[in-house]
């Protein structure tokens, strides 16, 4: 699933391709993933200026001209591809955004959870209401020490936690936690006050890491130019299972945790 670097990889590339364009047409043959309705979102937002594109956690909102805001949300498999209007048909592609000048804003997604809904002010209030503080922004170390004490469940699993942290995902909560030398598996209240410091600043570390790297393409996750991201080349942990720990030189481990792959170095991370 696209986590916090890799939908804000789409956002800023959204803001450099499409703010100023206005909205030709919308079209779906999958009409469940626009949201109340294909008729309505057209009614609303054809006609339409894009002004700019904002993200929180790991949904995208697009800014129109007329007040009305597009939320996108990628779900596991969903991508943002900017294309010209004779651009060969994209894989699953299942909305298409016609724009002035001859582009189009399509949205592709092999698994169809992703969708795009259109709300006013209150409804993307009400839409944002869900997430907890977002790392590199309102996720205060207070507030993680707050977040963290509150719980026994595992650390991970609080991290990604939507609820309680915005933006986190497999990826990034794996890589933090072994940069963090932390166990994956250890009651989040337990995490001591050094080991909490280690792993806020570690969260930092590899959400810039993979902002910086443009996303981890190691699935389907492509930028708004259909190109790869490449932060699985410089995963810690993830995906990394029975290879050398870059620390320690022991095997990392999988296990699975919360019915997710969880990688980790039993050596290391205590
Ligand atoms: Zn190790």
């Amino acid at each position: 699933m696209p986590e916090l670097p890799e939908v804000e990889t789409i956002r800023r590339d959204l803001n450099r391709l499409i703010v100023g364009k206005k909205i030709l047409d919308i079209k779906t043959d999958s009409p469940k993933q626009v949201q109340p309705s294909l008729e309505v979102v057209k009614k609303a937002a054809v006609g339409a200026t894009i002004k700019k594109i904002s993200r929180r956690a790991k949904l995208l909102q697009i800014f129109l001209s007329n007040g009305q805001i597009l939320a996108v949300h990628l779900k596991l498999t969903g991508r943002l591809l900017v294309r010209k209007k004779d651009d060969p048909p994209d894989d699953w592609q299942r909305v298409t955004i016609s724009l002035s000048g001859n582009s189009e804003l399509r949205f592709a997604d092999l698994r169809k959870f992703g969708w795009i809904r259109l709300v006013d002010k209150k409804g993307l209030k009400s839409l944002l209401a869900e997430f907890g503080p977002e790392p590199m922004d309102d996720l205060t170390l207070q507030k993680f020490r707050d977040i963290l004490a509150s719980s026994r469940r595992p650390i991970k699993l609080v991290l990604l936690d939507q609820k309680k942290i915005a933006g986190v995902g497999n990826i990034y909560a794996s890589d933090a936690l072994f940069l963090a030398k932390i166990d994956p598996r250890k009651p989040a209240n337990k995490v001591n006050e050094k080991g909490l410091n280690a792993l806020y600043q570690a969260i930092e570390k590899v959400l810039k890491a993979g902002i910086k790297y443009r996303g981890a393409s190691d699935q389907y996750y492509l930028d708004a130019l259909g190109q790869k991201g490449s932060y699985q080349d410089h995963f810690l942990a993830y995906q990394r299972e029975g290879k050398k720990c870059f620390d320690c030189g022991g095997k990392i481990a999988k296990i699975k945790l919360g019915g997710r792959g969880t990688y980790f170095c039993p050596r290391c991370q205590k």
